[in-house]
């Protein structure tokens, strides 16, 4: 996970770029909702601004980093996500689950049905982060906001998954790195340790093959050009694509600005991850 810079303004800039009616059809319909005190159909379609979200987030995974690889053929593989739940949260961590947490995180919650048409509550998402971890769960620190606050507004929940676009929720890259294809809390700070231990938990970063295998993959792809970069024998090409790693369009940038600090830290664990990112890839075509 990593910040892509953007502000509440740029947000509905970049959905009004796409669709110039949407936002305000979605106001309207907000009003209802309001109303009504629950959420119900009848609002301008997500997918219309779908696009704008795509171009915000790079074709990536909002919460995982996998790449869009669909992009070239032309269909798309990630869903438009409520970041707060339309429909009542469910209580996170399961009761059954098993692993429980010695602080709260927020329980049982009626809907955020007033952020169903907030720009500021959507991201990008693959399906699997999507329907599989994300579903109706959003566990908080604190106490729930008032119907009628928007989404760029309720930090005082004090939300455990962070929000990589925007401007008012911590950088993602603040919470977690990786060490070699493991994700970890990247702060000593108690309260980033524990937003960081949940996002790990909630999406099962460290337990989906296929994240380990993408992970492995990019080390692999990147690491002779990060290598000559570290070492100071790079091409000029070896630069350039060294310095991708840099720009928020990197698959797994977090991973791999992870990897190039490991290099340079100390060179021989850097080789260590190489070796084992190969592994993991010959692995997962059983050569
Ligand atoms: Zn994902």
């Amino acid at each position: 996970m990593i910040r892509y810079a953007s502000t509440k303004e740029s947000i509905e800039q970049a959905v009004d770029d796409v669709n110039d009616t949407w936002r305000t059809r979605a106001t309207k319909h907000t009003r209802k909702l309001l109303d009504d005190e629950k959420y119900s159909e009848g609002g301008p379609k997500w997918s219309d601004i779908k696009s704008a979200f795509m171009s915000l987030q790079y074709h990536k995974c909002i919460f995982c980093e996998c790449p869009e690889f669909e992009r070239q053929r032309g269909t798309y593989n990630l869903d438009v996500e409520h970041f707060r739940p339309k429909n009542a949260v469910e209580p996170w961590p399961k009761a059954n689950a098993p692993k429980q947490y010695p602080f709260a995180t927020g329980g049982v919650a009626g809907a955020y049905y007033w952020l169903a048409f907030d720009p500021c509550n959507y991201a990008a998402s693959c399906k699997e982060c999507n329907s599989r971890y994300k579903s109706n769960f959003f566990p908080i620190a604190g106490v729930r906001g008032l119907a009628g606050v928007e989404a760029s507004n309720l930090q005082a929940e004090g939300p455990f998954l962070c929000f990589p676009l925007g401007d008012w929720d911590e950088d993602p890259e603040l919470l977690i790195d990786f060490d070699g294809l493991i994700a970890r809390p990247a702060s000593a700070d108690p309260a980033r340790r524990r937003r960081a231990e949940v996002i790990i938990d909630f999406f099962a970063l460290n337990e989906r093959e296929a994240l380990q295998i993408e992970r492995a993959l990019f080390i692999t792809l990147f690491a002779p050009s990060l290598t000559a970069s570290v070492t100071g024998i790079a091409t000029p090409k070896q630069r350039a694509i060294a310095a991708k790693v840099h720009t928020p369009a990197a698959p797994h940038a977090n991973c791999l600005r992870s990897f190039e600090r490991a290099m340079i830290a100390n060179p021989r664990r850097g080789r260590e991850i190489v070796e084992k990112a190969q592994e993991v890839v010959f692995d997962s075509i059983e050569i």
